[in-house]
Order: structure tokens, then C-alpha cells, then sequence
């Protein structure tokens, strides 16, 4: 599992956003961990340098998925934040990068349906785990991508079931039970995102030189930090 450190930049820590970027955090891990274990034991694979599932789609997300995102750019990405176009007309996601072999810009930021895409399962109505590949996948189990394969035959045929996005997905959805799990565009709730942490982590820079008392911890050219230049004398 990854030092949690990865996104946590100190000043988050302790804030409102904190605990559930954490949260959701251990769900990554909990999806990266099971997705292992089905590579292993699968046989079903993206093609190599595919990404087709970037430049034809943009995930909508939960806001807590973009705090993630937003959190780990700002750790990894700081320079880019100023200069992302969220009205670029480019087809798929703005975070794709076509001529990239690796496609996605964001990788380890990268929201849940993007971790969970081709990897994962859903349910049938009677409550049991089906996989469909991916259409693009190719191999013997392929079967023209148009296979669903059951709970019973993915247990006989591989002792192992894959991750379950409705189920994943339920989980993130009430880490922010406040937002009733509502999902946006990812270029409409990224930019918000990003805009909250940097108010936080400005907030944050005042307190700390406020606490060093006496120098201008609000920046206005005065003293006094009070958010307010002082009136000029006439
Ligand atoms: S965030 Fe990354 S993985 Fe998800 S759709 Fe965009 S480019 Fe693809």
C-alpha cells in the first residue's frame, strides 16, 4: 500500500477535507489491491496502449473524487493548475493525453470509474458478481467480447471474483453524505475543487504567519492581520 502521504499535503490535514480524501484513499487501495489479485489470476488485459476509454469519455464523479484529484495535483501538477483548459474542445477527457502511451495525465489521481474501467464486475439482479470484458480485450476467453461470464463460471474457471464498481462506487458516493452522492462532469468539478483547496491552503499559510506574530500574515502591507490594508494617511 502507498505512504497515504502521497496526497496528504500538511495543510489539508485537520480540515474538512482531510478525512474523506483519506477515506476514499483507502478505497483506491482496497481496488488497486483486488485488481492485482485478478490480473493474476486472469487472463484479461487492456491492449497495449489502448486508452480508448479516455478519448471517447469523461467520467462524471462525485466531489470527493475531485478533492482527491484536485489534492494530488496540487502536490504533483502545482504548475499545470494555472494553465488547464476545462473548455478545451478536445474529444474525451481534458486529462487524456493522446499522444502519450500512457493516455491519462492524472494517473494516480485519477477517479474511481477510471481505476475500476475493464478491471470490475457488477451484479446480476439476484445479488451475484458477473464480468464482461472490455470489447477491446483480446484472447481465447474473449469470445467475441460479447461473454458474460457468471459468479459460478468466474469461480470455476479462475477461484476469483473482481472488484464490484456498483459496490465500490455506493461506498465513495456518503464519504460527503451532505453532496446525497450527486455526480458532475469531471471539467465542471475539478476547477471548483481546486479553487476550494488552494482557499484552504491559503487559509492555512495566513494562520502560520499569523502564528509567527507580528509580520503580515494577510499580505495587505500592513501589520495588524486583519485582511484590510490600512487607510492611507491624507
Ligand atoms: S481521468 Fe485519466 S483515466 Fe480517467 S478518463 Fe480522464 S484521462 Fe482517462
Amino acid at each position: 500500500m502507498k505512504a497515504l502521504s502521497y496526497y496528504r499535503a500538511p495543510a489539508l490535514m485537520g480540515t474538512a477535507l482531510d478525512e474523506p480524501i483519506r477515506r476514499l484513499h483507502e478505497i483506491y487501495d482496497r481496488i488497486e489491491q483486488s485488481q492485482d489479485a485478478w490480473i493474476k489470476a486472469t487472463p484479461f488485459r487492456c491492449p497495449e496502449g489502448c486508452g480508448s476509454c479516455c478519448e471517447h469519455f469523461e467520467p462524471d464523479i462525485l466531489e470527493v473524487e475531485a478533492y482527491f484529484l484536485a489534492a494530488w495535483m496540487f502536490l504533483h501538477q502545482r504548475d499545470r493548475l494555472s494553465s488547464m483548459n476545462y473548455h478545451s474542445e478536445q474529444r474525451g477527457c481534458i486529462l487524456a493525453d493522446p499522444d502519450n502511451p500512457y493516455h491519462c495525465t492524472v494517473y494516480e489521481g485519477r477517479p474511481l470509474i477510471c481505476r475500476l474501467f475493464a478491471y470490475s464486475g457488477d451484479r446480476a439482479k439476484d445479488g451475484s458478481v458477473r464480468f464482461r470484458p472490455c470489447k477491446f480485450m483480446k484472447g481465447d476467453y474473449m469470445q467475441g467480447g460479447s461473454k458474460t461470464y457468471t459468479e459460478g463460471e468466474l469461480k470455476e474457471l479462475f477461484g476469483i471474483l473482481p472488484p464490484v464498481m456498483s459496490d465500490l462506487a455506493g461506498e465513495a458516493a456518503i464519504l460527503l453524505p451532505e453532496r446525497s452522492g450527486d455526480r458532475y462532469p469531471l471539467r465542471e468539478i475539478l476547477p471548483v475543487a481546486i479553487a476550494k483547496i488552494q482557499y484552504v491552503l491559503d487559509l492555512a499559510a495566513f494562520a502560520e504567519q499569523a502564528a509567527k506574530g507580528g509580520t503580515d500574515g494577510d499580505n495587505d502591507g500592513d501589520n495588524d492581520n486583519d485582511g484590510a490594508p490600512q487607510p492611507k494617511a491624507s
